[in-house]
């Protein structure tokens, strides 16, 4: 299942944080020929803009190219001409589109040797899955003169750190960072976090103090959020704090940042702000998705959950068996799409479904139940709904949903009316689903006997 929801970015405008001189020129270069055929979305672009802006630094640009020699090295070289750091992304594989660290070490006439301890390392990550080593691996073992090799181990291409001293294109004489790291974003996002940030504080400082804060929140829309948050957050931002608002399917971050020595203290002050507004309906800081927050809570409390999904067909129980750890606290996910599964599978009743349609209230309370009884969970979510573009009636048009929440305690439903295409409908069904149990398992008796929120 793709779970690629759309991502609506907003910068606040707030002169005196857009004002703020960008020391260092940092820019991005994405290879791959598969990201100008529209087969591969650039998520790389995204999550590291995010990451470095997180870190305080802002990238001047980004291009991507195809995996072709002369775009390229045309793309590193033009980069070198002017930036402080450069990073590149994909084409550090086995195969012969991987051309990337060849042309790059070319590019600087910087001979590629092979390294002893990569290529054991690639010999074991093939020996522990009982293959043997394919040749075009060992070009992975190659490392230009002077590079530092950032450890890959949930891979096979480390990822490459090298200072450009001097840099021959650069006309102010100034060094040049190029970091070149792998295409698999399980590879990447680890490896940026843990070897890349590090290298990053210790060889290119910021100039100013920096604080950052991402605040998330689930259940508000990003208007109605921004209604709430702009005015009190109001003293701050004309103090030099930067606030911006990014929204995921049902899903709102709020973006705190601020440079200077006064930069904590207003980042801080404005958290105070937001949590003050909005307190309940923001569920993790940083980048937590919401499902790992709800198995955080589950496992911290040692209750189980199961879930009964009808229109989000798997989607719910796919987004929590994604967070390591869900065993302890998942116990199962029933697809019931068909009345006949809704019945056979969690006992919901012929006349209920007759009298009152698989879309209701009554059904989806007999769901929650039984997905409750049959598994022995703790907790049971379930979800009916009407995804569309067909199905609608005048009572129940498209995009209506019911949840319902079942854990000894009277069962909880909420009606919601969700209008977007298929794929957003239901991430943004799963939300609604996991935010009612989220706050359920959030009220003083941990979700033991009481009533949720
Ligand atoms: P590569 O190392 O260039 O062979 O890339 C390996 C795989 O990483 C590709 O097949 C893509 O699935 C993925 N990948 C590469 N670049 C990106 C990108 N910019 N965004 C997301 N995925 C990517
Ligand atoms: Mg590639």
């Amino acid at each position: 299942m793709g779970n690629r929801p759309a991502v609506i970015c907003a910068l606040a405008a707030s002169e005196p944080a857009l004002k703020i001189a960008v020391a260092l020129i940092i820019e991005l270069i994405n290879t791959g020929t598969e990201l100008m055929l529209g087969h591969t979305l650039n998520t790389h672009q995204q999550w590291l803009c995010n990451r470095l802006a997180d870190l305080g630094y802002s990238v001047t640009r980004q291009v991507a190219v195809p995996d072709t020699g002369p775009e390229i090295q045309a793309a590193v070289r033009e980069a070198l001409g002017r930036a402080d750091l450069i990073l590149t992304t994909g084409g550090l594989g086995p195969t012969s589109d991987d051309l990337t660290r060849d042309l790059i070490a070319q590019l600087l006439g910087r001979p590629l040797h092979e390294n002893a301890k990569v290529l054991a390392h690639i010999a074991s990550f093939f020996a522990r899955r009982n293959y043997p080593l394919p040749a075009g691996n060992q070009v992975q073992a190659l490392v230009p003169a002077g590079a530092q090799v950032l450890w890959n181990p949930l891979g096979t291409a480390p990822g490459l750190a090298l200072e450009v001293r001097p840099n021959p294109f650069r006309p102010d004489g100034k060094v040049s960072w190029l970091i070149m790291l792998p295409g698999p974003p399980r590879e990447l996002r680890p490896m940026f976090t843990e070897l890349v940030a590090p290298l990053l504080r210790e060889k290119l400082p910021l100039e100013e103090a920096f604080a950052g804060r991402t605040l998330r929140t689930v259940g508000i829309g990003e208007s109605a959020l921004q209604a709430q948050i702009a005015a009190p957050l109001q003293s701050l931002v004309a103090a030099g704090m930067e606030l911006g608002y990014c929204a995921h399917s049902g899903q709102v971050d709020v973006r705190l940042a601020a440079r200077g020595n006064r930069a904590a203290e207003l980042v801080a002050d404005g958290e105070k702000t937001v949590r003050e507004v909005v307190g309940p309906s923001i569920f993790a800081e940083g980048d937590a998705s919401l499902e790992s927050v709800v198995v955080r809570r589950l496992t911290e409390r040692k209750r189980t959950l199961a879930v009964a999904e009808s229109c989000t067909g798997g989607c719910l129980a796919h987004r929590l068996t994604n967070v390591p750890g869900a065993s302890a606290v998942f116990l199962a996910g029933l697809v019931t799409y068909s009345n006949e599964a809704k019945q056979t599978f969690l006992g919901v009743r012929a006349e209920t479904l007759a009298q009152h349609g698989a879309v209701s209230e009554a059904v989806v309370l007999e769901m929650a139940e039984g997905a409750r009884r049959v598994t022995g969970a703790d907790f049971a979510l379930a979800v009916t709904g009407i995804a569309g573009p067909g199905g609608g009636t005048e009572q129940k048009p498209v995009g209506t949903v019911f949840l319902a929440l079942a854990g000894g305690f009277p069962t909880v439903v909420r009606q919601h009316l969700n209008l977007w295409e298929r794929e957003t409908f239901k991430q943004v069904t799963a939300n609604q689903a996991l935010e009612l149990l989220r706050r359920a398992l959030d009220t003083t008796d941990h979700g033991q006997s009481g009533q949720p929120v």
